[in-house]
């Protein structure tokens, strides 16, 4: 189940057209897509007091995107000082705001206090005393070790880098507390592409007892709860959509039983950012050779440089050919040209026979596609392109230029000399 049937109606009988128009290759988005998804979300929070999405802005660092999101009601996470300048350029008050860093630096905390702040999230107990000026309200990440197990991208929480561990946890409110935080919050983040809604259910349960242990042992409460992101999207066909109606439901029972039993309950915050947009993003580069050697190989116009997931993380992104639908198929290897063995968008795939000029669709790039491009090798990142609900397509961003690649080269003599004693 890769993208919808629908978005594959709206962009297919265009696609030509806008490949001649902007040319290749691009990554494009689909409004009509990410808004169905926005509203899906909150439908399924609903009964959620205070439920928010802060969408996760480094899976798709774009204004146009951002401006979406912020339209639908949802606010920003935030994880470096240039992520947070770019929320703020597109509209985002202190409130809309979740900033959780990691090994964060003095000019992570300055980025974070400027313009009013932000939501703090904090990564150790040992920043309780780094934070130059203790906000108001704080929040901390929690990492529960071997009390749960992780997935694959992210890995377990005890070997990974992230947060407060669970016998730190009391004690770093403790010290926020002393240093004059008034409002508390209690962050997670512990799987990526999750696709078992479960698994988030008890995330949210995990959170809870933490929030009991914090007012039974502290007498601190919390005014929310956020499970961060990792909610899964099926990027291969035979994968099952994530249950989000029975992820809404259940969780909201949790609350709602927290609540029967307290007399409070503390907001339900989320941070998604592949399930947001992931399946509303394709990236569309033309077949520009072939070469038959040991294998077949299926040369594009688009390289790693546009698409590291399947490099790093061998992951799987579909492929259609919408012009060469009823060709016979055969087995290629999709290449691009970088000198990596790994510039590959598919190994040993079964495609239509493809020739020079066909286009191709890589499926499922709205998420952590363009924003981890690269310019290794000297390869430019492409344009990225949106398509809106009334058919217009928009370039939202160009490609990158020679200009951009030499930004940063000095040519002119630059040294420090050693010092003569
Ligand atoms: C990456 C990240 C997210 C978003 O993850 P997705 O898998 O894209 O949903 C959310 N919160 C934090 C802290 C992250 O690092």
């Amino acid at each position: 189940m890769p993208i919808s049937d629908a978005y594959k109606a709206r962009l297919y009988p265009q696609l030509d057209r806008i490949a001649r128009h902007f040319g290749t290759p691009f990554h494009i988005y689909d409004e009509t897509g990410i808004r169905e998804t926005g509203a899906a979300l909150k439908a399924a929070f609903a009964q959620a007091e205070g439920f928010r999405e802060f969408f996760a802005v480094k899976a798709l660092p774009n204004p146009f995107i951002m401006r979406i999101m912020s339209d639908m009601g949802f606010g920003y996470d935030c994880s470096s000082g240039p992520e947070l300048m770019l929320a703020r350029n597109c509209g985002a008050k202190p409130g809309d705001i979740m900033f959780t860093s990691n090994n964060t630096s003095e000019s992570d905390f300055l980025a974070a206090a400027d313009k009013g702040g932000c939501i703090l999230n904090l990564d150790d107990i040992s920043l309780a005393d780094k934070v130059p000026v203790m906000p108001e309200l704080i929040c901390f990440r929690y990492n529960p070790g071997s009390r749960r197990s992780g997935n694959a991208i992210i890995g377990k929480p005890e070997e990974a880098k992230y947060g407060v561990s669970d016998s730190q946890i009391v004690d770093a409110y403790k010290k926020v507390q002393k240093r004059g935080a008034k409002r508390f919050g209690l962050h997670t983040m512990l799987a990526s592409n999750e696709l078992d809604y479960r698994y988030m259910v008890q995330t949210a349960a995990m959170l809870l007892e933490v929030c009991r242990r914090l007012e039974l042992e502290q007498n601190i409460r919390m005014e929310f709860i956020n499970i961060g992101g990792g909610l899964g999207i099926p990027y291969r066909p035979e994968d099952a959509p994530l249950d989000l109606e029975s992820m809404g439901r259940e969780i909201c029972q949790g609350l709602s039983d927290f609540k029967d039993h307290y007399g409070y309950v503390p907001k339900f915050f989320m941070e998604s950012g592949r399930y947001m947009t992931g399946p509303h993003g394709v990236l569309v580069t033309r077949v520009i050779n072939h070469k038959d050697i040991y294998r077949r190989y299926i040369g594009v116009d688009a390289s790693m440089s546009a698409l590291m997931r399947p490099a790093i993380y061998g992951a799987y992104h579909h492929i259609e050919a919408p012009g060469a639908e009823g060709r016979p198929e055969e087995v290629v290897d999709v290449v691009g040209p970088l000198c990596e063995n790994n510039d590959k968008f598919a190994i040993q795939r079964s495609l239509p026979q493809l020739t020079e000029g066909d286009l191709l669709v890589i499926q499922d790039t709205g998420a952590h596609g363009h924003a981890m491009g690269f310019n290794y090798n000297g390869r430019l990142r492409p344009q990225e392109l949106l398509l809106h609900p009334d058919g217009s397509v928009e370039r939202i961003r160009r490609a990158e230029n020679v200009s951009d690649y030499f930004a940063t080269l000095i040519f002119e003599p630059n040294s420090l000399l050693p010092e003569r004693s």
